[in-house]
């Protein structure tokens, strides 16, 4: 689809995912797929397997959508509270290898730098407070605040009135091909994909964009 790797020289604006780019995505996979369904459990006076088996499911059947990353949509659908359960293990929450230092050298360089994020309000306070990259960025949208999400062909549309970039001379970094794919219809050019999104799976190249294992391989 498009496999250039970035050229510093043509790029004025880079635009980034917050989780499983800049973050290890093991934090929210681990929330979601083992810390959320044994608190489930416990709740209802089920096994952690039943609650694996009924609510991967419910889980998958939002994704893709604003509610999917709705911290209290999921509290009231659950009867559980997210947000407070997300605190219990913030412990896990962790930079991937090489992002301070890319930032440092893509701001050095001149360039504007977004966060452009599908997460919750709730989770990017939470994970600002324990990660402090917000004062890196130029600017931070959530996909709540543009009212759709990334995957949606256009978001980009609408980002642009919030954010105004050329999209031929912008970076987007990701570790969600749905999202290089609206991206690239829109006219991205420069889409890099995060092949190690999380630090308990193993790095899986994209077949259709460029991508690299950590952001050390393009510092500009
Ligand atoms: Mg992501």
């Amino acid at each position: 689809m498009n496999k250039i790797p970035p050229d510093w020289n043509n790029i004025d604006t880079v635009l980034l995912d917050m989780d499983g780019t800049l973050l290890d995505k093991y934090f929210d996979d681990h929330f979601w797929e083992e810390f959320v369904p044994a608190q489930y459990a416990l709740k209802n006076g089920i096994s952690g397997e039943e609650a694996v088996e009924e609510l991967m499911p419910r889980f998958r059947s939002h994704e893709e959508t604003l509610d999917w990353a709705n911290l209290d949509f999921w509290s009231h659908q659950l009867d559980l509270d997210i947000p407070a359960l997300k605190k219990q293990i913030q412990h896990l929450i962790a930079i991937h290898p090489n992002v301070i230092e890319f930032l440092e050298r893509v701001k050095a360089a001149g360039k504007e730098i977004f966060m452009v994020t599908n997460a919750h309000g709730k989770t990017l306070d939470l994970k600002m407070e324990r990660t402090a990259l917000a004062h890196r960025f130029d600017g931070i949208i959530t996909s709540h605040e543009i009212g759709m999400p990334k995957e949606d062909p256009a978001f980009w549309d609408k980002l642009q009135e919030v954010v105004p970039f050329n999209p031929a001379r912008t970076l987007l970094g990701e570790d969600t091909e749905a999202v290089l794919r609206s991206a690239h219809g829109y006219g991205i050019r420069y889409l890099v994909f995060v092949a190690s999104s999380s630090s308990a799976k193993s790095p899986l190249d994209s077949e259709s964009f460029f991508s690299v294992r950590d952001f050390g391989e393009i510092i500009p």
